[in-house]
């Protein structure tokens, strides 16, 4: 089993299963189903957000026999013929890999002709960014004189990097990154249809380790579905998968920092080290705790916003330790912590780094 397995198996067939980027959803059917679509889009944003998904869909969309508003039917022959991905009016090129004059002078010899079935010839480019100077110049004399039968869909992670007069030639759609809540959704309907038990903190663990991309949260079921077949999967399997540090073995840490105990925080240390913990992981992990304190401590309101679906508990815990600490103190113990993580790269005793800037900043 790859890890596009169930990221295929679970693409969506119409908007209305299309989870997360309401924004741009709600223009692009109303574009739909009023008959004002664009001769071309560029899709911008993280990877895994539905850039091509949506291409795919908006393609299907705008040929489909028998629409339903701006829904495609996934009954005609044009939709069938794209579900199947058999539509040779559909074009799909990698920029990445096809990023030459060549490939796009076959692109404009190709989008002369009318299409051979279905209404629109519609061009999807991914990572458009990335194509040569002479082949994306090549692509914006294209698209000053669209055929009127071709769509081009650009998508790119990075669209400052796109030349601005082909990006001022499209209509720009910026892609966020998922949201938790929208991430663990489609993963409850896939396991759901899966059959696969799965427990809630197992979900949350998922959804904040793949930080927005729905892609990267599938690949991560996926991996523990060929790991633990047929069997329950528990918050636990998902940590250990993925190298994840537990969040109370750090809050145990900060625990020794706030009560100063420099032997208690070392012996801990080591303890952690002795049960084969990652320590690059385990020293992330601490920073990037000790950066939700700091937050915690400007401003509580925006527990929501670094915390999404972690524990009454945790959050309780979390706001308790950092109004045990001063501003000043944690600053500065995570600009020591900043740079033990980069020392420890080069440390002949890996932990070593670590152990003095835990001593450093008890000593604060
Ligand atoms: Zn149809």
């Amino acid at each position: 089993m790859t890890n596009l397995v169930l990221y295929r198996k679970y693409r969506p067939y119409s908007f209305k299963d299309f989870i997360g980027q309401e924004h741009i959803v709600k223009t692009i059917t109303n574009e739909i189903s009023s008959g004002t679509i664009s001769h071309a889009y560029l899709f911008s944003g993280h990877r895994g957000t539905g850039k091509t998904t949506l291409a795919r869909l908006f393609a299907k969309a705008i040929n489909c026999q028998n629409p339903k508003g701006a829904e495609p039917c996934n009954k005609c022959p044009s939709c069938l013929e794209i579900n199947e991905g058999k539509a040779i009016d559909i074009i799909e090129i990698d920029a990445a890999s096809n990023r030459g004059i060549d490939e796009i002078r076959s692109i404009r010899e190709s989008i002369k002709f009318a299409p051979n079935f279905l209404k629109y010839k519609v061009l999807i480019l991914d990572e458009a960014h990335q194509l040569s100077k002479d082949a994306a110049n090549a692509l914006l004399k294209i698209l000053e004189e669209p055929p009127s039968f071709a769509i081009f869909i650009l998508a790119t992670t990075e669209a400052h990097k796109m030349i601005p007069t082909i990006a001022s030639r499209c209509q720009r759609f910026d892609f966020y990154k998922l949201s938790y809540n929208e991430i663990i959704k489609k993963l409850s309907i896939i396991c759901k249809k899966e059959g696969i038990e799965i427990e809630e903190g197992a979900l949350r663990t998922i959804a904040s380790a793949s930080e927005g991309s729905m892609r990267d949260a599938e690949g991560i079921l996926n991996q523990v579905l060929s790991f633990l077949p047929g069997v329950r999967i528990k918050e636990e399997d998902i940590q250990v998968l993925l190298g994840i540090v537990k969040t109370d073995v750090i809050t145990e840490l900060t625990e020794y920092l706030i009560k100063k105990d420099k032997a208690g925080a070392l012996k801990f240390v080591g303890e952690q080290i002795e049960k084969g913990i990652d320590l690059p992981e385990f020293t992330k992990a601490l920073i990037s705790y000790l950066r939700k304190l700091i937050i915690l401590k400007i401003d509580a309101n925006l527990i929501e916003s670094i915390m999404p679906g972690e524990t009454k508990e945790s959050i309780a815990k979390a706001i308790k330790q950092s109004e045990s600490f001063d501003e000043e103190t944690l600053k500065r113990t995570i600009e020591l912590l900043l740079e033990a993580e980069n020392k420890s790269k080069y440390a002949s005793i890996q932990q070593l780094p670590l152990e003095l800037a835990i001593i450093e900043a008890i000593g604060i």
